[in-house]
């Protein structure tokens, strides 16, 4: 007999923040072809002679902007990026005509050499680098806000591997400084702010609790079979003092996990230096789990904080930031662009209990 566990899942879960981005948990083989993108060999060298962003080759960077803890002996480099999406080098008025409307490509785009070796993985990377990494994140975004009123967003996120969109291989991030709020982090903002005056909760807050102390069974009315068995700590891939890694219920990634702080905090301008320290470990234990299930896992991750839009200004208690981890393992059929759903083959109960049961060191 099969345990609620190992039973087919078919259903739509509805994601309680963004609506919108509800998934279909399909595991019946065969819904679609598992276009698998075959995980790319990784590049594991220290050093590659033809890199830009290699140690040596600083002069085929565009400029730089900043490197920690010195120009010198990097172990961080932030630079201009080549092709950038947004430039602050022309500003042309808003436009509108017809049904068509302009806004003015206005921004910033940098990248950040995540490392001074070539190919090494998040996982890889000691704990002291990965906090200074995520310090520069946190410096580069308060800068950014900084220079300059107009800009709204700043968005950070890494592609690693070619199915992720990393046209480099050297480890790199990038940051993306916009004048409008993206949809889907506006999504969260408005959505979660609503729930905020319903509730007088954080819904994040709700669902980092949920995670921590809930625990339901639910029988068939007819058979009284056990349907479905929901319990504590289920959806908790890794936990440190002031982080939590969780596999959100309705995953739109096979692999997709989330982290939080476990105390609210909507911006991630305020971490402290002491918390970058537990973040770096729960990063580090948390791709090492990635990377242990996928093998050379190709993956996004992505920093969604408070906006700094003077209409949120009063989001602060209802808005929670969180990095958003989505490993790519298949490509995206034309059910799922036509359709609007996500399609998740793998139930997120079960890719929990698997990276869990990593072991790691
Ligand atoms: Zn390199
Ligand atoms: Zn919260
Ligand atoms: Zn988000």
């Amino acid at each position: 007999m099969s345990t609620p566990a190992e039973k087919p899942v078919r259903e739509i879960r509805i994601n309680p923040i963004v609506p919108s981005e509800s998934v279909l948990i399909s595991t019946a083989r065969g819904m679609r072809p598992k276009n698998a993108e075959a995980p790319a060999p990784r590049d594991t060298r220290a050093h590659v002679e033809t890199c830009p962003f290699c140690v040596g080759n600083e002069h085929m960077t565009p400029p730089m902007i900043a490197a920690y803890p010195a120009e010198k002996h990097w172990e961080i480099r932030i630079v201009e990026n080549l092709y950038p999406v947004l430039g602050d080098d022309r500003q042309n008025p808003n436009l509108s005509f017809g049904l068509q409307q302009i806004i003015d490509g206005y921004g910033r785009h940098e990248v950040i050499i995540d490392h001074n070796q070539h190919g090494v993985a998040i996982h890889e990377m000691s704990e002291p680098h990965l906090a200074l990494l995520f310090g520069v994140y946190r410096d580069r975004m308060e800068q950014l806000y900084k220079s300059n009123s107009r800009l709204r967003y700043v968005l950070i996120f890494k592609n690693f591997g070619p199915a992720a969109g990393a046209s480099i291989p050297h480890t790199h991030s990038q940051v993306v400084a916009t004048p409008v709020i993206p949809d889907n982090v506006q999504a969260e903002v408005s959505n979660s702010r609503a729930f905020y005056h319903r509730n007088h909760h954080c819904i994040y807050c709700s669902l980092v609790d949920e995670a921590l102390t809930f625990e339901v069974t639910l029988y068939d009315r007819e058979s009284g079979e056990i349907r479905r068995e929901i319990s504590v700590g289920q959806y908790v891939i890794e936990r440190a003092k002031k982080f939590i890694a969780i596999k959100p219920f309705a995953s739109r990634y096979e692999w997709e996990v989330h982290i939080l702080p476990l105390q609210h905090q909507s911006d991630f301008l305020r971490i402290s230096k002491h918390d970058l320290d537990d973040l770096a470990r729960l990063m580090r234990r948390t791709m090492a789990r990635l990377d242990a299930v996928l093998r050379c896992a190709q993956y996004n991750y992505f920093l969604h904080s408070l906006p700094h839009d003077p209409d949120d200004g009063d989001c602060d208690a209802s808005y929670h930031w969180h990095l958003e981890i989505t490993p790519r393992t298949s490509v995206p059929s034309g059910f799922e662009l036509g359709s609007g759903f996500f399609v998740n083959t793998v139930a997120p109960e079960a890719a929990a209990e698997k990276l869990r049961a990593v072991v790691l060191d």
